[in-house]
């Protein structure tokens, strides 16, 4: 396959089909830097040299009804997370300045549960106006479950931009992965969301026994939905979870699966989300080549890399952070005179005798 040739009628305008998305994921390895640069192309066309960036706060943790295997603050999970009640706007309002302070110029509010009360919605809607009011630049997606109609014109009369709530998997295959809600309970708040004027935020998880047909259908449904921000997730595997220990991953897989969604999303900002550092692995800066949009900092109940490391990667590629330009381009070389040589005994241990 002629990966530039079929990028550039993307660009032109061809919708890819689900042929073509299978020919993507089912790549020979060796064509990986043919395929990689062919979404380059479509990622500069439609967003320069910019990287956004997002900081996550998890505002509500564990204690969740729902039975979501990957979720390690689902009722099945056994992880050994913090569980807490919604944070008070004050601790909103500090961990969306630890952000900011790393060029996040979207905070995005993650609660645990099948979806808000209106009294979540109320005490929400305070946080959002304080951080509006300190942060008037910094956009802010909530991520709350499923909604009703009076909670999402609820929630953007309050000033909320976006709204999180992923596909997550195929439609055949979500059955496997949940069973206390269904994929249409999903398309139906996205549906809603969109309707009371906050942007879709709509992305998928991979690495739970998907097959090539599954990862095909949910980017075609991303697709569908008209998404303008697509987060990729890749598996955490977390112990105690129905999918703890779960490998199933390449980092080549995965750069094939952000290539996939860069050619059937060519215009949606496209962001690598949970699980980069563990399945990308030393290919985080390819598929920053892919995508224009990254989290910073840690995820919902696991560690992430340090924000320096992300920044200093972002500086490494010759990218820019989106709205905090002077962040990544500023940077020094490393501190010191020069590199220092090891010494014979680091390099061959102990001289025995
Ligand atoms: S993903 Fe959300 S709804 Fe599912 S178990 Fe986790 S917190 Fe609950």
């Amino acid at each position: 396959m002629d990966w530039m040739a079929l990028a550039r009628r993307v660009l032109d305008g061809h919708a890819l089909t689900r042929d073509e998305s299978l020919a993507i994921l089912r790549a020979p390895d060796d064509e990986m830097p043919a395929l990689v640069a062919a979404a380059h192309m479509l990622r500069h066309a439609h967003f320069g040299k910019s990287v956004k960036v997002n900081f996550l706060v998890n505002i509500k943790s564990g204690i969740c009804p729902e039975d979501c295997h990957y979720c390690s603050q689902s009722r099945l999970s056994k992880a050994p997370i913090d569980k807490y009640s919604l944070l008070g706007g004050s601790d909103i309002i500090d961990a969306a300045r630890r952000g900011h302070k790393f060029g996040a110029r979207r905070v995005c509010m993650v609660a645990s549960g099948r979806g808000p009360s209106d009294a979540d919605v109320r005490h929400i809607g305070d946080a959002v106006r304080e951080v509006r009011a300190e942060l008037p630049e910094t956009e802010i997606c909530a991520c709350l479950g499923l909604l009703n109609e009076q909670q999402a014109s609820d929630l953007r009369a309050a000033g909320v931009d976006a709204y999180n709530h992923n596909l997550n998997t195929s439609e055949r295959h979500y059955g496997e992965i949940c069973s206390t809600h269904e994929y249409q309970d999903r398309v139906r708040t996205v549906e809603i969301a969109k309707d009371a004027g906050l942007s879709p935020c709509t992305g998928a998880l991979f690495g739970m026994g998907e097959t090539d047909d599954d990862i095909a259908d949910v980017a075609l449904a991303l697709r569908a939905t008209g998404v303008d921000s697509l987060p990729v997730n890749f598996l955490i595997p977390i112990q105690g979870t129905p999918l703890g220990g779960r490998w199933d991953l390449t980092p080549a897989r995965c750069l094939k699966i952000l290539c996939l969604m860069r050619m059937t999303s060519p215009k949606a900002e496209l962001r690598i989300a949970g699980g980069r550092e563990h399945h990308l692995r030393s290919l985080q800066p390819l598929g920053l080549l892919v995508a224009n949009s990254i989290f910073i900092g840690d995820y919902l109940t696991a560690k992430g890399q340090r924000p320096e490391d992300d920044i200093a990667m972002i500086r490494d590629l010759g990218f820019e952070v989106l709205g905090a330009e002077g962040l990544a381009s500023a940077g020094e070389p490393p501190a010191g005179d020069g590199v220092a040589l090891k010494s014979r005994e680091e390099r061959l241990g102990p001289v025995a005798g």
